[in-house]
């Protein structure tokens, strides 16, 4: 099977303390270790769980509770885990901000090549258009000097979303000849402005 989440754990080096043994009696001889649970996603250690300070006897080795023997907030302060237990957040998170900084970088790129086909139409320019639950797609049919004509689909969707997937199925052959509507160039930029017109794609 393969693994995605598993756990692991890490161990510090102990901590000398200067508190007697119970068990023994032995001076200062009680030292103090981290242990800490980490969960890795794909091997990459990721999420530190709860931890965990265990006393320890150097001289005779009896393990004690934090019961037995209380570690105080100094002890506790001053045993570090480390932060490369972290790494897989940190790259998540770093993959997250480049991911949605390329999206925008996109959109800014799509936004500006259709204020371009806007202001310089070609036939068999696609429109994507709506507002309110009512989208639709047109295609220049013929520009004049300060003017564009289009015919319209026959299709309307209640989403951007199933607007797109209608562009995925095949919908080229479903603009109406018959149906052909004209806009001056600065209604179609005063459209777009008004976000009414969503996006224009050239066929390269
Ligand atoms: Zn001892």
């Amino acid at each position: 099977m393969f693994i995605i989440f598993s756990a692991k754990s890490f161990v510090s080096n102990p901590l000398s303390t200067s508190i007697n043994c119970p068990n023994c009696g032995a001076k200062h001889s009680i030292e103090v270790i981290l242990r800490q649970e980490y969960v890795c996603f794909f091997w990459i250690p990721s999420v530190p769980q709860q931890k965990e300070f265990i006393p320890v006897c150097n001289n005779c080795a009896k393990v004690f509770s934090n019961k037995e023997i209380p570690v105080g907030k100094e002890i506790r302060d001053s045993i570090k885990s480390p932060r490369w237990m972290w790494t897989g957040t940190f790259v998540g998170i770093a993959l997250i901000f480049t991911l949605l900084g390329y999206i925008a970088i996109d959109n800014k790129n799509k936004e500006k090549a259709t204020k371009e086909y806007i202001t310089a139409p070609k036939v068999n320019d696609i429109y994507e258009y709506g507002a309110d639950k009512s989208y639709s797609l047109m295609k220049v049919m013929n520009v004049t000097d300060d003017s564009v004509y289009f015919y319209l689909h026959s299709h309307q969707t209640d989403s951007e979303y199933s607007l797109r997937q209608l562009k995925e199925d095949g919908y080229e052959n479903s603009f109406i000849d018959t149906l052909i509507y004209g806009f001056s160039k600065e209604e179609l930029l005063e459209q777009f402005n008004d976000k009414l017109i969503l996006n224009v794609e050239r066929k390269k």
